[in-house]
C-alpha cells in the first residue's frame, strides 16, 4: 500500500459536451458564471473544512493521521475552462489546508482551446508543475468526429505555451478507436504527437456508453452500440498494439495499462491510486478512499461527494453521496485488479503479509485458469500481465470479481 496521500478537485464545467462523454460535465453555454463562481467557493469551503468530511465517515478525528500530501490533480471536466484565479485559490487554500511533503507533484488538466499562456502563467505561479493536456488525436477529422472543440495545431501551440511559461512536465492525453478513424489515422496521430515531445502519454481505447451523446447516431449505423464496438474490436487491437510499439520505441516505457512515461515521469498522484494509497476529493463527483490505518477504522473508506453540481450546492458543498467500508473479499479484489494495471504487477508477498493468506490460493480458479491461458505470468513473487494480458485486461479483471 502506497506511502503517498492526494488530493483530487473536481471542476465540472466544460467549454462544450464531446460526443463521446457520459462523465457529469456541464457546457458552460449551458450554465451561468454565477453557477461557475458559486461552485468553486464551494469547493474552497470544502477544502477548508475538510476534517468534517472525515468526521462524517465516522473517524475519531483524535485518531485520524492524514499524511503529507505527496500530490494534487485539478482535474474535470475542464479546469482550463473557469477563470485562472479560481484555480490558483484552490491550490492556495490546499496548501494552506494541509501538511505538504517535501516535493509535491501538482497536475492541472487542460484542453487545448481553453489554455491560453496567461492562463497557464497563473496557475504556473501558484504553483502547478504539471499540466495534462486532452489532445485525443492530432487528425482534424477525427477531432469533429469526437466533438472536440479544438484542432492538432491548438494542441501544438498549448505545449509551447505551456514550455514558455516554464513547465517542465507535460502529458498528452490520446484516444484511439474513433468511428471511421482509419490506422493510417491513428499512426499518424502518434506519430504527431511523439514530436511534440511530452514526459507522459495516457492513451485509451474509446469506450461508449449508451448514454453519450454519439451513441444514439453510432447505434442507429450499426444496429447497436455493441454492434459497432464487436465490428472495431481488431481495428482496437491493431491501434493499441501500434500505440505500444512507437512510444516505448520512442523512449515512453508503458507502466500502466494507459500510462507511458520517459524515466522519472510516472504520474505520482495516479501511482498512489493504483497502489491504494490515500486520497480526499473535493468537488461535485469527487472521490476519496482513505485507508485503515489513516482512519483507525476497521476497513478502508471509500466516498463520493453529491454527483451533480446541484445536489453537491445542496450539501453546500459538504455531502457524502455513497460511502463504503472496503475490507475483506473487496480489499483483496481491489488490490490484484489495481495491482494488475502495473507492468510490475502484484507483489504476492505483500498480498500475504497484508491478508495472511496466499493469493493463488484465494484465486485459485481464475490464476490457473489465466495462467494456462498465457494472459497471466509469474516471474518469482510477482505475477503479472502477459503481452496478451494487457490487451485483454478487461476480460483478465473480470475473472478476479
Ligand atoms: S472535455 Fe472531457 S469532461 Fe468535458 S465534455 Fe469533453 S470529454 Fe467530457
Amino acid at each position: 500500500m502506497s506511502d503517498g496521500f492526494g488530493i483530487y478537485v473536481h471542476i465540472p464545467f466544460c467549454r462544450r459536451k464531446c460526443g463521446y462523454c457520459d462523465f457529469h460535465s456541464i457546457p458552460l453555454t449551458q450554465t451561468s458564471q454565477d453557477t461557475v463562481n458559486r461552485t468553486i467557493d464551494q469547493v474552497r469551503a470544502e477544502i477548508a473544512a475538510h476534517t468534517s468530511l472525515v468526521e462524517a465517515i465516522g473517524a475519531d478525528l483524535d485518531q485520524v493521521k492524514l499524511p503529507d500530501v505527496t500530490s494534487i490533480y485539478i482535474g474535470g471536466g475542464t479546469p482550463s475552462a473557469v477563470p485562472a484565479a479560481g484555480i490558483r485559490a484552490i491550490i492556495s487554500d490546499v496548501m494552506k489546508s494541509f501538511q505538504m511533503a517535501d516535493e509535491v507533484e501538482v497536475t492541472v488538466e487542460v484542453n487545448p482551446d481553453t489554455a491560453s499562456q496567461d492562463w497557464l502563467q497563473t496557475v504556473f505561479d501558484a504553483g502547478a508543475n504539471r499540466i495534462s493536456i486532452g489532445a485525443q488525436s492530432m487528425d482534424e477529422t477525427v477531432l469533429h468526429t469526437l466533438g472536440r472543440p479544438h484542432g492538432p495545431g491548438d494542441v501544438e501551440d498549448t505545449v509551447k505555451a505551456a514550455r514558455a511559461v516554464g513547465f517542465a512536465h507535460l502529458s498528452l492525453d490520446l484516444i484511439y478507436g474513433a468511428p471511421e478513424e482509419s490506422l493510417e489515422s491513428w499512426e499518424q496521430t502518434v506519430e504527431a504527437a511523439l514530436r511534440v515531445q511530452p514526459e507522459h502519454f495516457s492513451v485509451y481505447g474509446l469506450t461508449l456508453s449508451p448514454e453519450a451523446p454519439m451513441a444514439a447516431e453510432l447505434g442507429c449505423r450499426h444496429g447497436s452500440i455493441r454492434e459497432w464496438e464487436v465490428a472495431s474490436e481488431d481495428s482496437l487491437a491493431a491501434k493499441h498494439d501500434l500505440a505500444v510499439t512507437k512510444l516505448e520505441a520512442a523512449g515512453y516505457p508503458r507502466y500502466e495499462l494507459c500510462s507511458y512515461g520517459v524515466e522519472g515521469h510516472r504520474s505520482r498522484h495516479n501511482m498512489n491510486y493504483w497502489a491504494q494509497g490515500g486520497y480526499l476529493g473535493f468537488g461535485p463527483g469527487a472521490h476519496s478512499h482513505l485507508p485503515a490505518k489513516v482512519t483507525g477504522l476497521a476497513g478502508a473508506m471509500r466516498w463520493c461527494d453529491g454527483r451533480s453540481v446541484d445536489q453537491y450546492s445542496e450539501g453546500a458543498g459538504n455531502q457524502i453521496a455513497d460511502m463504503d467500508v472496503v475490507q475483506g473479499a473487496a480489499a483483496r479484489t481491489e488490490m490484484v485488479c489495481l495491482a494488475l494495471r502495473m507492468k510490475e504487477g502484484l507483489d504476492m508477498s505483500t498480498y500475504r503479509a497484508r491478508f495472511g493468506s496466499d493469493f493463488v490460493d484465494d484465486f485459485s480458479g481464475p490464476y490457473a485458469q489465466l495462467s494456462e491461458d498465457q494472459l497471466l505470468v509469474t516471474f518469482g513473487d510477482r505475477v503479472r500481465l502477459s503481452a496478451e494480458g494487457w490487451l485483454l485486461a478487461d476480460h483478465v479483471m473480470a475473472q478476479f470479481i
